[in-house]
């Protein structure tokens, strides 16, 4: 066969054009539905056992054609764009809205709230002075504040990281170490971060009854982070038998829809009356 000739050499094969052009779409879609508030943050439960400890603020796009999008299917185009910076400042600021108002209920004024920080959003110089005006202006106690930082994130500039932490967690915001255990340098991180919170990816959480190798992994992790001094929370607890099994190892902190879906606002609320607290 003649593989000469320029034409014969397929860069672009048909199916990396659609994929291609949804993409741009998306991204053209993206800008827009920012200037038209298309964003909503919706609250996932945090259980201990015995009660309802807070909540983790997970953003969804409510899309004009296409309904309600789950954050992976645009928080990777919204970190390539830059998009990912109001956006996260737009998290915050809701998240620390929706803590004031719950501050002001009784029924619900002790409650946490964890908010998800994209790496470019925490590499930003002036991240910490965000955070901490958004703080006041919302008029929240920083302690009420949790944010989750994921492996990916922190890296190359190991020394500006712990400085971001150290400077927040002296105000009394938390930290937490998200999806624990599935990046490359989970151990380093726990050294060397000073983290509040280890949380337990879904991925080891899903199996750990049936398979030994997980059930093994989720122990040692929950005594390592003991050992050091730090909680764990587990996330996508959906069975009683998951929920005992983390308890019985010392993990007491749970997230999944064993306890509740992420929740709007307003359904958080319900939730919340009619567990009584
Ligand atoms: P994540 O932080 O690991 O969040 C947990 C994900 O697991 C959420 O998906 C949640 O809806 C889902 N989940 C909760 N309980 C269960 C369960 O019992 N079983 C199963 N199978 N899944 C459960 P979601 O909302 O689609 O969020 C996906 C990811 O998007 C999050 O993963 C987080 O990394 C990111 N994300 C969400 N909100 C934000 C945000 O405001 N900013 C940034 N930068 N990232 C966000
Ligand atoms: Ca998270
Ligand atoms: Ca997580
Ligand atoms: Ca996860």
């Amino acid at each position: 066969a003649k593989a000469s000739g320029r034409n014969s050499i397929c860069f672009f094969n048909p199916g990396m054009q659609v994929e291609m052009d949804a993409r741009v779409v998306l991204e053209s879609d993206l800008h827009k539905s920012w200037e038209r508030n298309e964003f909503v943050l919706h609250y996932q439960p945090q259980g201990d056992g015995q009660r309802v400890i807070g909540a983790e603020a997970l953003v969804r796009w409510q899309h004009p054609r296409r309904g309600l999008l789950s954050p992976s299917e645009f928080i990777p185009h919204a970190e390539e764009t830059g998009l990912i910076l109001p956006l996260g400042t737009w998290v915050l600021e809701t998240a620390c809205a929706q803590l004031a108002a719950w501050a002001r209920d009784p029924a619900m004024a002790w409650l946490n709230l964890a908010v998800n920080v994209s790496p470019r959003q925490f590499c930003q110089p002036d991240f910490v002075e965000q955070v901490l005006c958004i703080l006041d202006h919302a008029g929240v106690n920083p302690q009420k504040l949790k944010l989750e930082l994921t492996e990916s994130l922190l890296l190359n500039n190991m020394d500006d990281t712990i400085t971001k932490i150290a400077a927040l967690k002296a105000r009394g915001v938390g930290f937490a170490l998200d999806d624990f255990g599935t990046g490359y340098s989970s151990l380093y991180y726990l050294k060397c971060l000073p983290l509040d919170w280890v949380k337990i990816d879904q991925f080891f959480v899903r199996d750990v009854l049936t398979n030994p190798n997980d059930a093994t992994i989720v122990r040692a992790i929950i005594l390592l982070a003991r050992s050091m001094g730090l909680e764990v929370i587990a996330e996508g607890v959906e069975t009683e038998a998951q929920k005992l099994f983390l308890a019985q190892h010392g993990c007491n902190a749970y997230q999944g829809y064993l306890l509740s879906p992420p929740l709007s606002s307003g359904q958080f609320q319900e939730f919340m009356q009619q567990r009584g607290g």
